[in-house]
């Protein structure tokens, strides 16, 4: 029994150690991600549930490595947390995200907003509104064509600290959104306070919107929560057309999902928004 006892520990640190490494070789793959500029963002349209019309894109980060080729953030972004970088790599992104908003208002393409995610550590920094209106400025953006996405789970993290980084950021004419709304357990007490303009609901609540009652109760009683406080909502994960149905009865104004589009890189998002 020891034997077996030292065997699976000695499995289990050798785990450890390989996670460890890969933890470290990913750390430095983004270090020289960030060096050798190789993020590039996708956008992806968020469509008016009355109209139609294209209002908003999301911008969601890609690592364009030269071995791997296009990596899902879902790989790195937490890493990046961890390690710091995000820092980094969220103002890199908030910059690119800038400059292709400046390019399609000057080029005349059609398009309301982009939106931009947050980080925790990002959303921590109390420097962040001076760091954004700067990139901002140096674009030429007005903040009106800025949205930020912020999680639950980050804003409660310091629910004082964040009320008043998200205040300063409203004040500056950003829009605010809190995204994956419904998984993380912010108090509605706190919701109130925050000075935020819509709600996302996440795509684990629609995915399963026709068939299971629960989510389908949680969508609407969040789309009528957040009207009543003057709030819009946008449903992500939207990939049919039974999905969208229940969706707009239930009033939901923004829909975003396959059903759509897919996240598209920046030239096809431009060929999207001129044709729609
Ligand atoms: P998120 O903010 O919840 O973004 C929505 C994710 O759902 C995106 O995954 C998007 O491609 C995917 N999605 C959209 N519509 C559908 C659909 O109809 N069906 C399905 N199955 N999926 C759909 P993506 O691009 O892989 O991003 C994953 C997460 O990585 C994001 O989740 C966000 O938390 C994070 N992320 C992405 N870009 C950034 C960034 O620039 N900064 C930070 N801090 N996080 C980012
Ligand atoms: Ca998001
Ligand atoms: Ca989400
Ligand atoms: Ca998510």
């Amino acid at each position: 029994a020891k034997a077996a006892g030292r065997n699976t520990y000695q499995m289990f640190t050798k785990e450890m150690h390989t996670a460890a490494r890969q933890r470290l070789a990913m750390e430095n793959n983004l270090r020289s991600a960030i060096t050798n500029d190789e993020f590039v963002l996708h956008y992806q349209p968020q469509v008016e549930a009355i109209t139609g019309k294209v209002t908003g894109l999301e911008a969601l980060v890609r690592w364009q490595s030269p071995e791997a080729g296009l990596v899902s953030p879902d790989l790195f972004i937490s890493i990046a947390e961890e390690s710091g970088l995000i820092l980094e790599i969220g103002r890199h992104v908030f910059e690119m995200a800038c400059d292709q908003a400046a390019k399609w208002k000057k080029a005349g393409v059609p398009f309301e907003k982009i939106s931009v995610n947050l980080s925790a550590r990002q959303l921590q920094q109390p420097e962040l509104p001076e760091i954004l209106s700067s990139i901002m400025a140096s674009y030429g953006v007005e903040p009106g064509m800025i949205e930020l996405e912020v999680t639950e789970s980050m804003t409660m993290e310091r629910p004082v600290e964040s009320v008043r980084i998200l205040g300063v950021l409203k004040s500056m004419g950003i829009d605010l959104a809190i995204d994956d709304f419904g998984t993380g357990y912010s108090s509605l007490s706190y919701l109130k306070l925050f000075p935020v303009d819509k709600l996302k609901i996440d795509r684990s609540f629609v995915k399963d919107i026709e068939t299971d009652p629960d989510d389908a109760a949680i969508a609407s009683a969040t789309i009528a929560m957040a009207h009543s406080l003057g709030k819009k909502v946008v449903a992500e994960g939207v990939e049919t057309a039974a999905q969208l149905e229940f969706l707009v009865q239930e009033g939901c104004d923004i829909i975003q999902g396959y059903f759509f589009s897919k996240p598209l890189s920046a030239e096809d998002a431009e060929a999207y928004l001129k044709k729609a």
